[in-house]
């Protein structure tokens, strides 16, 4: 089915009406309109706004998974040092990509189920191991884990660490991420997200002392970074940009800024919230362990005993929910609730979990 009565799969979200309407437009050619010039600027502004920093924001044509590699080869020698956080797939997998890329990386690994506490382990790794640049994964989206900012950002600042590389594709525009006040230089994020947009675009926020390391770097690929450094001002992007994307995530990013930022997270809070005392009151578990702090943008449940995650997942479906399964060890275990932007409303929550109970009922 296209489209389903009761969205709650955790990206791409259901575009909200002055998204889809904002997208659906006979544009021109990006490149040879001013408009469009208007129009990135300006989107570029609501995202630092909504990211709470000074520093530029990339804005580029493709989904997150484009940002991520976009700041690791643009940073990144072969040689250089990287400690990747991985309390889940995205922080293993970006360790992955940085050593890919001929990159010497460390891990600091926790299961999946975990979050970042006790920082021990990595400031010891900081001062014996040097890194250039930390990696870390502030919504861990498959877990439903939310890793700290502040404790990471701090020990970047006291250990003059170059580059503080965070994913936050699933946290931007759901939770506090305050970019400056964490010293993030590179802060990705993803349209389809929180953002409620088409996954068309995705962005980047990089400080100064990023951009510096980018000149130094000079990548020029495809997905570099570099000639967004100067694009703007010469109105000569890399390639042709994604007019209808770009026109959609600022329609997104000014619902947030409309509707205020702390009560969208306030918003984001008070749904997860809901989704987790209704799903106590079933007897549900959740994923993540009772220590973990937990994503208010996404719930990662225990597939119920007794259920195999396919008919589990065709039931909901049939009574028109349908949520998210889950990947890797998690696969066929785990179900997930995305209460992310255009989703995380009350009454969606509600509708879903009405649903959840009824299937679990009628098992029983
Ligand atoms: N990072 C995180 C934490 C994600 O959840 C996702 C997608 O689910 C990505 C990166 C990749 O984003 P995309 O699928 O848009 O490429």
């Amino acid at each position: 089915m296209k489209e389903y009565p009761i969205p709650m799969v955790p990206g791409p979200v259901k575009l909200p009406a002055p998204v889809l309407a904002a997208a659906n437009v006979n544009y021109g050619a990006a490149d040879l309109e001013t408009e469009f010039l208007d129009l990135y600027n300006e989107t570029e502004s609501a995202l630092a706004r909504i990211m709470k920093t000074k520093n530029r924001v990339v804005i580029a044509s493709g989904e997150g998974m484009l940002v991520l590699w976009a700041g690791l080869k643009s940073c990144l020698r072969p040689g250089d040092r990287v400690i990747a956080i991985s309390t889940g797939l995205f922080g293993e997998g970006i360790g992955r990509m940085a050593a890919g890329l001929g990159a010497e990386v460390r891990i600091i690994g926790l299961p999946y189920d975990q979050t970042l506490g006790d920082v021990t382990e990595l400031e010891e790794a900081i001062k014996e191991f040097r890194p250039k640049m930390i990696t870390m994964v502030h919504c861990e989206t498959p877990s439903g884990t939310l890793n700290p900012l502040e404790e990471v950002g701090r020990l970047k600042r006291e250990y003059e660490v170059p580059l503080f590389y965070v994913d936050a594709v699933s946290s931007i525009g759901g939770t506090d991420v305050s970019v400056d006040e964490n010293s993030i230089d590179l802060a990705l994020g993803g349209a389809q997200k929180c953002l409620s947009a088409p996954p068309s675009t995705a962005f980047i926020s990089v400080s100064q002392g990023a951009w510096e390391i980018i000149d130094e770097i000079d990548y020029d690929g495809y997905d570099a970074l570099k000639p967004f450094r100067t694009a703007q001002e010469s109105f000569y992007f890399p390639y042709t940009p994604n007019w209808h994307g770009i026109a959609g995530l600022n329609a997104g990013a000014k619902l947030i800024l409309e509707e205020g930022l702390e009560e969208c997270f306030a918003r984001h809070h008070t749904v997860a919230d809901y989704c987790r005392t209704r799903l106590a009151e079933m007897d549900l578990g959740l994923f993540p362990a009772p220590d973990a702090v937990q994503s208010p943008t996404v719930t990662a449940v225990n597939l119920p005993t007794g259920w195999e995650w396919k008919d589990f997942d065709a039931r909901l479906r049939a009574q028109g929910l349908v949520v998210g399964g889950s990947y890797g060890p998690m696969a066929g275990k785990v179900f997930r609730l995305g209460h992310m932007g255009s989703q995380a409303r009350m009454e969606i929550a509600k509708a879903a979990l009405d649903v959840i109970g009824n299937v679990l009922e009628r098992k029983g």
